[in-house]
């Protein structure tokens, strides 16, 4: 079943609602995939809504949550780190459909943009049952609260770093680190989001075997990547 609902509060109700069985639908690259997490749940239409912009105020750059990752990578406002996370999605045509509020929203752990926007001290305007309300991606992400995105807000001039490790551009990534001003984030394969104001954060990440890499080797890439760019 797919619901419309005319506003973004009528959204978040329907999904504080049904919060077992149904997800919005953004982009659809995940929800519209077999085995992906929607798969047998409603989906909530939020493509119909007006935050799929992005747009400079007052040294802030709001990035609207329906904005593709292509968006994001051609847009001169966001600061360039970023464009370059979002390029870590290697298709064209997911890069193309998928958005930025679903990136963030599937909370994966090889997300192409959460390092890059932890760091960048971004911050979520989002739609909750109360109303609307602001909180920082990183805390966002170590979260599962089912609030709806609606932008990204990040300083125009924050300037930053980010560093993909996978085996090719097309497969998952190992780890993406990012650096920002003096805050480090890492997201770990299999492992949730680690951040803080001190490059020494790899301890605080969890490691596993998987196909993206051993667990010594996903830690030893943690223990240098923030050293390496010094
Ligand atoms: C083959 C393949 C490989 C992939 N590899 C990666 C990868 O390496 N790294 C990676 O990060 N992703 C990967 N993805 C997942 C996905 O394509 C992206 O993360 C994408 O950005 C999801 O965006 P979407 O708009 O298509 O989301 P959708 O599929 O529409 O939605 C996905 C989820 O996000 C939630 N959501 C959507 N919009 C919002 C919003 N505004 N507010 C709150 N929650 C929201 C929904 O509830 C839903 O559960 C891959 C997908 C495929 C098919």
């Amino acid at each position: 079943m797919i619901y419309h609902p005319k506003t973004p509060q009528e959204a978040v109700n329907l999904r504080k609602e049904h919060a077992d069985t149904a997800v919005y639908l953004a982009g659809g690259t995940d929800d519209l995939r077999l085995g992906g997490d929607a798969e047998g749940k409603d989906l909530i239409d939020i493509t119909g809504f007006d935050f799929n912009t992005i747009t400079e105020k007052d040294g802030k750059v709001y990035i609207g949550a329906l904005c593709t990752l292509q968006d994001v990578a051609e847009s001169e406002l966001v600061p360039s780190f970023i464009r370059e996370a979002a390029l870590f999605c290697a298709s064209f045509a997911r890069r193309n459909s998928a958005t930025v509020g679903g990136n963030l929203g599937l909370r994966r752990s090889d997300s192409y943009l959460a390092a890059a926007l932890t760091a960048a001290e971004a911050v979520i305007k989002s739609v909750t049952p109360h109303g609307e309300r602001e909180k920082p991606v990183g805390e966002y992400l170590q979260s599962d609260c089912l609030r709806l995105i609606e932008y990204i807000v990040v300083d125009r001039d924050r300037k930053g770093s980010v560093k993909r490790f996978g085996n090719t551009s097309a497969s998952h990534a190992a780890l993406i680190a990012a650096e920002s001003e003096g805050v480090y984030a890492l997201s770990v394969q299999g492992s949730a989001l680690v951040y803080g104001a001190s490059p020494d954060i790899a301890d605080k990440a969890g490691y596993i075997d998987d196909l993206t890499g051993s667990a010594a080797y996903k830690k030893y890439l943690a223990g240098i990547v923030f050293a390496s760019g010094r």
